[in-house]
């Protein structure tokens, strides 16, 4: 488990309230997760961590950086990055709404697929922001996302797991590291960009994310 260091006296903790307090601890988990020695950090030009609304109710969970990500180190700010803003503004959602993040935390080289190990050693960083950001809904976006929170985040079981095509828009209750969520698997944004005929599937799935969406208020 990641220990979240803190060094300021209480008080301050206090002044500042829990809301700093609590996009502080983001920023904490983020400066660790840069200081640790993982797969791909060697091959990186930057730490692709997250972007969007700490306290955000719904995160949007992507596979990996691509070049653009890597050389911004910010997610989603490629050619899928702007089919995903596209897509969320078509339903009203901004990136204020939402909270965005990868299963891995580097870019593979030339973006190829995530390894068991990768994912293995990565993604407790992601669970680190999934139990701070506490969502209530979860939209994993294609494969490799939507298979880790199927297995609950068991690595060697991902490959058992069903694939996006057929468990695209279906909502699951899932009990994530204690944390009742709302998973919604979707097509991936750049899947959608080299085949326009999941356009009309995404926007069903997208009609199952705002009905949880308000829902949940
Ligand atoms: N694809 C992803 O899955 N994540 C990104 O950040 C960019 C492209």
């Amino acid at each position: 488990m990641v220990e979240i260091a803190s060094t300021e006296p209480e008080y301050i903790k206090l002044v500042k309230g829990p809301e700093a307090r609590h996009e502080e601890m983001l920023r904490e988990i983020e400066e660790n997760c840069r200081k640790a020695n993982l797969p791909l950090k060697e091959g990186s030009l930057n730490l692709v961590f997250g972007k969007g609304n700490p306290r955000a109710k719904i995160m949007f969970i992507g596979e990996a950086a691509g070049r653009n990500e890597d050389e911004q180190g910010i997610p989603f700010v490629g050619a899928a990055g702007k089919n995903l803003d596209n897509l969320l503004a078509k339903v009203g959602l901004t990136l204020n709404d939402v909270y965005i993040a990868n299963i891995l935390k580097y870019r593979p080289p030339e973006n190829r697929n995530p390894l068991p190990e990768e994912i293995k050693t990565h993604t407790p960083w992601l669970i680190e922001q999934i139990k701070l950001i506490k969502p209530k809904v979860i939209c994993s976006l294609g494969n490799y996302s939507t298979k880790f929170f199927l297995a609950d985040g068991n690595v060697e079981k991902m490959d058992s797991m069903q694939g996006i095509t057929q468990v695209h828009g279906k909502a699951k209750e899932i009990d994530f590291h204690g944390l009742k969520i709302k998973l919604i698997p979707l097509f991936h944004p750049a899947a959608i960009i080299y085949n326009r005929g999941l356009m009309g599937l995404w926007e069903n799935d997208m009609a199952v994310v705002k009905a949880e969406i308000s829902q949940k208020g």
